[in-house]
């Protein structure tokens, strides 16, 4: 199964996809991790990407349609993936139609994450996240270990309550519309309530993919 996860920054789109890639036993592939990683090893893109991600403005259209690009000659994800954080631009979501009716492929759902903005911005002001692995926690100091790697717990520079505020305006804005584009031109838009235990979501999440 080929889905796309949308949804504010902050909805648990990352932790959900997880839980729904290990389910169907395809990969999860999340642009910000991605580019963070490209970041970290300092590379072209990274470098081009970083000014942007700090501010939490999104990079170009053809810089993440390189990476799909790149995900989609994967042999692991010839049975499918779970696409997290993209798309958030209507371009995008063409460039990846475009892409994907190349390969004779086509997505099978997009299932949109809701929450109110206080509950996002009280998520990501209390977010910290692993520098190794990605792993997101809430509650827990920057400085401490991760659970999974040993690695070492930060803040996100776009976690910062001015970027924050900028992220999900940038949503509103830009990423909203890629909602009323996918109602109109398909796959199916499953829409999940994303307040509650990562448990209750889950398992609402479930549910919406299997209407
Ligand atoms: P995320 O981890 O999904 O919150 O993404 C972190 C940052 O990476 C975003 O604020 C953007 O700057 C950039 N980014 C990730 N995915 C995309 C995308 N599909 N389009 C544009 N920018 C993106």
């Amino acid at each position: 199964m080929l889905i796309v996860l949308l949804g504010p920054p902050g909805v648990g789109k990352g932790t959900q996809g997880e839980r729904l890639a290990r389910a169907l036993a395809v990969p999860k592939i999340a642009t910000g991790d991605v580019l963070r990683d490209a970041v970290k090893a300092g590379t072209k893109m990274g470098l081009a990407a970083q000014a942007a991600m700090a501010r939490g403005d999104l990079v170009p259209d053809d810089v993440i349609l390189g990476i799909l690009h790149d995900v989609f000659s994967r042999p692991d994800a010839a049975k499918g993936a779970v696409l997290d954080g993209v798309v958030r631009t209507t371009a995008q979501a063409e460039g990846l139609r475009d892409l994907l009716s190349s390969l004779g492929r086509s997505l099978d759902r997009v299932l949109l994450f809701e929450a109110p903005v206080e509950e996002l911005v009280r998520r990501l002001s209390g977010r910290t996240t692993c520098s190794s692995c990605q792993t997101p926690y809430s509650g827990r100091e920057p400085g401490t270990k991760c659970d999974k790697c040993g690695g070492t717990l930060v803040r996100r520079p776009d976690d910062e309550p001015a970027a924050v505020r900028n992220r999900i305006e940038v949503y509103e804005k830009q990423t909203a519309p890629v909602i009323a584009w996918y109602r109109k031109h398909g796959p199916r838009v499953a829409a999940i309530d994303a307040v509650g235990k990562p448990d209750e979501v889950g398992a609402r999440m479930h549910a919406a993919l299997h209407v």
